[in-house]
């Protein structure tokens, strides 16, 4: 697919691609105008090892792809630390790109005494620590849409996807505030300055742009990604969120979300002509300034964004130099014609 107006190479750096689908999922990346993917995990808890992920993905496919590692941070403790700290080592050395840790911390993971775990639980140092020790960024996605933490009334706009999916639901008694959550990962970022993070779904806080920019303004460790928030940020003042892109150019990677994977399919994109609707919305609100566009994600919203229209240097490094830069994993996993695709 041509985009509207940019020319250069695109890393999506957040797709979630299983081994039964790794063909279907690159040739469709590579028709929407994809040169290479940073495939993050299979959506499957507990998560795989990178041993037994990283071998479902031999042979060459249509996009260069890097993969992340998912790490079991389960049942929490002196022990599983030590686990968890052995497998980033192992991975890091295995060639994987980045390390993906899930919404479940601070959520729905629980330590070996049943009592919830927070983002910036001083037991889960060790983890951070060693990521930054072997290179490896952290992609993190800390809690939801803010709207899955509000009361689930007449006025929760994602009233009908909380229905549909009520364990998607975090407003119940006993639950962290959403709030709570952000600040928990703040502290994480400002406590391992020599670890790189990335903040999921632009920074786990799509709603709210100008907390964002705080965040990336007080950490130099810290980047964000744009996956599957196009709907959240396009309903904002499109001149500000313009602008903050500017700003933050050297900060902002490029992601999907793309899904292809047994444990979800994105209904976004489960035909192909699905597939190429998604991507071709993301380019046209990136690259243009055309007003009343369809967002990629209808069912987070029926409202129409209007297209933010990039300068070219902005695009270039959002679309591929900043990952490029902060995951030289991605760029050294051989490319499409040949050799092991699976970032060793
Ligand atoms: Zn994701």
């Amino acid at each position: 697919m041509d985009h509207p107006r940019y020319q250069g190479p695109v890393i999506d750096a957040h797709c979630h691609i299983d081994g039964a689908h790794r063909h279907v999922a690159t040739a469709a990346l590579a028709a929407a105008g994809v040169d290479s993917c940073l495939n993050l995990w299979n959506l499957e808890w507990p998560p795989p090892s990178f041993e037994r992920w990283s071998s479902e993905f031999e042979g060459p496919t249509p996009v260069r792809m890097a993969l992340g590692h998912a790490p079991d941070l389960s049942g929490i403790g002196a022990v599983a630390a030590e686990r968890v700290e052995a497998s980033i080592r192992a991975a890091a050395r295995a060639g994987a790109a980045v390390l993906k840790v899930w919404k479940n911390l601070g959520l729905t993971l629980y330590d070996e005494r049943n009592i919830r775990v927070t983002v910036d639980d001083p037991r889960l140092d060790v983890v951070w620590r060693t990521a930054g020790e072997v290179g490896l960024p952290v992609l993190i996605h800390v809690a939801d849409p803010v709207a899955f933490f509000a009361p689930l009334d007449d006025r929760n706009e994602r009233l009908a996807e909380l229905r549909a999916h009520p364990d998607w639901w975090f407003g119940g008694p006993g639950m962290p505030a959403f709030l709570e959550l952000i600040g928990q990962l703040d502290r994480v970022i400002g406590r391992h300055p020599d670890t790189i993070f990335i903040g999921a779904h632009m920074g786990c806080y799509a709603e709210d742009l100008r907390a964002v920019g705080e965040m990336l303004e007080r950490h130099a460790n810290y980047l964000i990604d744009t996956s599957a928030r196009i709907a959240e940020i396009g309903r904002q003042d499109r001149v500000e969120v313009r602008d903050f892109f500017i700003r933050h150019a050297d900060r902002i990677l490029f992601g999907s979300d793309f899904s292809r994977t047994r444990n979800l399919m994105q209904p976004e994109t489960r035909a192909p002509a699905d597939e190429h609707r998604y991507f071709a919305r993301q380019w046209r609100y990136f690259e243009t300034a055309e007003r009343g566009l369809e967002h990629p994600i209808p069912v987070q919203g029926a409202w129409r964004v209007d297209g933010i229209d990039l300068p070219d240097e902005v695009l270039a490094k959002i679309y591929a130099h900043n990952a490029a830069r902060v995951m030289p994993a991605l760029c050294a996993s051989p490319g499409p014609d040949g050799g092991n695709s699976g970032g060793a």
